[in-house]
């Protein structure tokens, strides 16, 4: 795995000599410090702002993912001049992980060249934010997709539902590459409260994953890459969180109490304790887990309100 280069702001801090130590660059915002980094030939990682978007980069065109720009608007344009810097060509294809508006904001800077691309259960989604700078999916696939540029060919999956209801895998074959966003974080808890997640499914989509034919992963956040073993960690990782709740109740604590959180940390924390954000995420996620329980338990019996 090459490091290209750091596109900006360490390098311009270094120029003006304000700080020498590293470290203390990285904590300096006064600006982005994007990264190209190749997986794969051809295959590029770019990360900004805690986003990473894939790039495929063909004699035809260029596929991205992931324009990432709701909380840093200038991000997409920066993932254009990142593309200028490998190739001349344009960008033809721009494919939405999924339709969380933290990823998908932000495409308008390659729609002059460049089709959409999402799962079906995504276009009616970012349809309705009627956002500008969020184009609308030109197409959109139910199970799985072929996509063919200049030789390279990228086969679009969908999984089954977990972090959201349409969660796309974006596989490079030849590169044995899958990149997935969201719903496989390496070595990191997912997100928060679970927000729009399908728990119980989620374990079952990870299984499916684990049955593609790729070596490296990329994340949509950092950690960048991973291998197949963190998919399944992160299976490990929700199958334990489910026992250890399950647990907890069996054991008279009742759900979300400071009882039920401790009892889950202690049987977690030897196999995750490490993991980003387990300290700050771990309550959330039994929160959450507990509510999408719940959501599939309302939605299997969709008794009436009384
Ligand atoms: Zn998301």
């Amino acid at each position: 795995m090459r490091r290209l280069r750091r596109l900006t702001a360490i390098l311009t801090a270094a120029a003006l000599g304000a700080l020498a130590s590293p470290t203390v660059l990285a904590q300096d915002a006064t600006g982005p410090q994007d990264e190209l980094i190749e997986v794969a030939p051809g295959a590029y990682a770019f990360v900004a702002s805690n986003y990473v978007s894939l790039v495929v980069v063909t004699d035809e065109g260029v596929i991205v993912t992931e324009p990432a720009s709701q909380f840093d608007t200038g991000r997409a344009a920066r993932l254009e001049a990142a593309v200028g810097e490998l190739t001349d060509q344009p960008v033809r294809y721009v494919i939405y992980s999924h339709d969380h508006a933290d990823h998908s904001t932000g495409g308008d800077v390659f729609a002059d060249t460049a089709t959409f691309i999402s799962h079906r259960d995504a276009a009616p989604k970012l349809a309705a934010r009627a956002e500008a700078v969020t184009p609308v999916p030109d197409l959109t696939f139910s199970d799985a997709m072929t996509l063919e540029l200049g030789g390279t060919v990228l086969e679009l999956r969908f999984m089954g539902r977990n972090h959201s209801d349409n969660s796309i895998v974006v596989l490079l074959p030849e590169a044995r590459v899958a990149h997935a966003v969201d719903f496989i974080p390496i070595e990191s808890l997912p997100f928060q409260t679970l927000p729009d997640a399908y728990p119980t499914e989620w374990i079952e989509s990870l299984r499916a994953v684990e049955a593609l034919d790729f070596d490296i992963l990329v994340a949509g956040h950092p950690p960048v890459t991973g291998t197949k073993e963190d998919v399944v960690e992160m299976r490990g990782y929700l199958e334990a969180l489910g026992t250890a709740v399950e647990a907890s109740r069996t054991a008279g604590h009742a759900d979300g109490s400071p009882e039920m959180v401790e009892a889950v940390r202690a049987a977690l924390e030897p196999t995750y304790g490490t993991w980003a954000n387990f300290d700050a995420w771990l309550p959330l996620n039994i929160e959450g887990l507990i509510a999408g329980w719940a959501r599939a338990d309302a939605a299997a019996d969709p008794s009436p309100a009384p």
